[in-house]
């Protein structure tokens, strides 16, 4: 008799803590997440809830599964996060030194929001320093400025850091939490000297308003930050949060932003300057 137990047996992963995060994704030879040819390490975990999050399955800490249909009346069930040492992430890191040295890369901690794992990352640090891997943080900004100070200064070499709105209830609404605290990091960062490249996600209706454009035009002015890249719209959330058996929060347009609606928005911001 044919058995009617559920195919997917789930694996037994560990509760991550913030020396022991789940991995949700590892990438070899990208390019578009610093200089050069990059690894990134994808941790999972974030302290916010963007409305128009692509990566949903990063928000949450603990390990998550993606379930899809398959032939007939089969499902695939695709695990999401994994548990690795940090031994074991700083080998994968230091196989790609030769690349890193042709092209002027390294590595990039990505999420989720990788500065929940402050002491992951700075145990990481301490076995891949010695042959001189270039370190970039992608994060929303939101995190402990004085652990940062602790564990990391002088390690990370640079921020891709995320601006999204400047006024504080729209950010609250949008996000799930205010601003204050990451634009305080980032001006703090700004006078320890690290180097910043400033990220503005346009996000149609939430960051991607004159208003909200021209205020970050003010502050990267009085800041002093002369890296910013705007970021076209990438619709992946909302088939991610299906298959993860949710509905998305807020349902975000399913295409993607056009080239030239991207290039108006980018002569917008020049306009402020
Ligand atoms: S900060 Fe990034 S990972 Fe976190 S909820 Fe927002 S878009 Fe998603």
């Amino acid at each position: 008799m044919p058995s009617t137990r559920h195919p997917y047996q789930p694996r037994r992963v560990p509760e991550p803590d913030a020396q022991h995060p789940l991995v949700f994704d590892l990438v070899h030879g990208s390019t578009e997440d610093g200089p050069g040819l990059r690894t990134v390490v994808f941790l999972k975990g974030c302290p916010l809830r963007c409305a128009w999050c692509h990566n949903p399955e990063s928000q949450r800490p603990e390990a998550q599964v993606f379930v899809t249909p398959g032939p007939g009346s089969m499902q695939i069930f695709e695990p999401i996060g994994e548990a690795m040492s940090s031994e074991r992430v700083a080998a994968e890191i230091a196989r790609d030194l030769p690349f890193y040295q042709a092209s002027g890369g390294g590595v990039t901690f990505s999420g989720g929001e990788p500065m929940m794992y402050m002491p992951f990352m700075h145990a990481i640090g301490e076995q891949i320093r010695a042959q001189g891997i270039h370190v970039a943080v992608d994060t929303s900004g939101y995190f402990d400025y004085a652990e940062y100070v602790q564990l990391l200064q002088g390690t990370v070499d640079l921020f891709l850091y995320d601006l999204k709105i400047m006024d504080d209830d729209r950010h609250r609404a949008a996000t799930g939490v205010g601003n204050a605290r990451i634009l305080e990091n980032l001006v703090q960062l700004k006078q320890s000297g690290v180097d910043i490249q400033v990220r503005v996600p346009l996000i149609p209706e939430y960051t991607a308003t004159e208003e909200n454009l021209s205020a970050i035009a003010s502050f990267v002015r009085e800041n002093d930050l002369s890296k910013v890249s705007l970021l076209p719209y990438n619709p992946s959330g909302n088939d991610k949060w299906l298959k993860m058996g949710a509905h998305p929060p807020v349902l975000m347009p399913a295409r993607p932003m056009d080239l030239s609606e991207y290039e108006r928005w980018g002569a917008f911001f020049n306009s402020c300057f």
